[in-house]
């Protein structure tokens, strides 16, 4: 896939973290998959020992992350 913003080629990989990566409005403690918060999680269920991930696409010609959500 080719970065939308610069056009370089970006390369996969995965997003992780112990706790929910997630998009909020405004700045707030993320909290697991199943708590109430009104943002969207950005990360897949959580996996034992590798915490919550997912697939990301980076370009690092202009330090862009792309990520789809569910
Ligand atoms: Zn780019």
């Amino acid at each position: 896939m080719n970065c939308p913003y610069c056009g370089a080629e970006m390369q996969e990989g995965f997003i992780q973290s112990k706790t929910q990566l997630a998009w909020q409005e405004s700045e707030k403690l993320t909290y697991q998959a199943g708590d109430l918060f009104s943002g969207i999680g950005l990360s897949e269920v959580w996996k034992p020992l590798k915490g919550f991930i997912t697939k990301g696409m980076i370009c690092k010609a202009c330090r862009k992350v792309i990520i789809d959500y569910k």
